[in-house]
């Protein structure tokens, strides 16, 4: 599979194959795919974690979890670096399911240590890749097992690319992982292809209002209407609503405003190691009314 892999790399093997630029290209791929093994083998992965706010409630309901790369001690590589060759490597398979259990053992003592009702929840990213394999609901359903966490505090994220691409298989695995007791979120949504249709058929919990709309909320009308668009349709098929993105006060007002419930952006608090969301859900305790910007 290493073959297979230089050969997609350098563009089906064509007059490319002998260009100096794509086969360092390739070479620098190979590397950190390489590289990335080794961490995936010595731990070096890491997840922070972003609140989730309540804009009625103001404080925090729930996380999102995110993977980081501890290269070394100075350098904290972001998903932007390592995700689409772990996808293309399929090391994605084995650090999804990394941050999945991590992800759930770190809420389980998150639901010990700061009691609430209801439960926090915790979201966990799902690469298509991931979706797409046969025994994927049974990974899940082992990794609740041996967490203990209470399913219904789980949400998986998938974006719309992985829901829509095969809709009967979809239809299938959702309403599998629906029956464990988990919730779906559509993340990123509105920048992919969504068949309303489907979206009625599937059986989700949540839509994440993709960041790129709550920020034209600053500059135009229009950004208003997408995200009170989108708002509605939640409405309508029974959803919640997640804005991810929210940077500003600016944000929360027009998202409470517009009756939004939840939110997520460096205007609270930016993905933040376990210690400090741990830290942040005690001073939410001293003071529940509290918001926790
Ligand atoms: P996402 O799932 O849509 O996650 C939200 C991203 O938006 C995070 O970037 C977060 O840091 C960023 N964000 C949150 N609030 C704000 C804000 O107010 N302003 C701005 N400018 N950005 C904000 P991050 O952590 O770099 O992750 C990027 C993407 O990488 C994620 O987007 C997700 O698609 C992917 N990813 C992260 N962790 C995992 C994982 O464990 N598995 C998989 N398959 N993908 C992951
Ligand atoms: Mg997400
Ligand atoms: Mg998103
Ligand atoms: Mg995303």
């Amino acid at each position: 599979d290493l073959a297979m892999y230089r050969a997609k790399s350098l563009g089906k093997g064509r007059f490319e194959l002998y260009d100096p630029g794509m086969h360092e290209l390739a070479a620098s791929r190979l590397a950190l795919e390489n590289r990335l093994r080794r961490a995936l083998h010595e731990n070096e992965f890491v997840v922070h974690y972003q609140p989730i706010i309540s804009l009625s409630e103001g404080g925090i309901v729930g996380v999102e979890a995110l993977v980081r790369w501890r290269k070394s001690e100075t350098e904290l590589v972001y998903p932007d670096g390592f995700i689409s060759v772990a996808e293309e490597t399929g090391l994605i398979l084995f650090l999804g399911m990394w941050v999945l259990r991590e992800a759930c053992s770190t809420m389980v003592r998150w639901h010990k240590e700061f009691p609430r009702t209801p439960e926090l929840t915790v979201s966990i990213n799902v690469s298509a890749l991931q979706f797409a394999q046969n025994d994927f609901v049974q990974q899940v359903s082992k990794v609740l097992r041996e967490t203990g966490i209470r399913p219904e505090t789980v949400s998986l994220e998938i974006t719309e690319s992985v829901s829509m691409t095969n809709s009967e298989h979809t239809m299938t695995v959702l309403a599998r992982l629906r029956a464990l007791g988990v919730r779906i979120s559509i993340d990123d949504f509105g920048t992919g292809y969504s068949s309303l249709a489907y979206l009625h058929r599937f059986q989700l919990d949540t839509l994440k209002i993709d960041r790129s709309f709550v920020a034209q909320l600053d500059d135009s009308k229009e950004g208003l209407h997408v995200v009170q668009s989108i708002m509605d349709l939640a409405q309508n098929l029974g959803l919640n609503v997640v804005a991810e993105g929210a940077e500003n006060a600016r944000h929360v007002a027009q998202l409470t405003a517009m009756g939004c419930e939840f939110a997520q952006g460096f205007y609270y608090s930016r993905p933040v190691e376990a210690g400090a969301l741990s830290a942040l859900l005690e001073e939410q305790g001293q003071q529940p009314n509290s918001i926790v910007a």
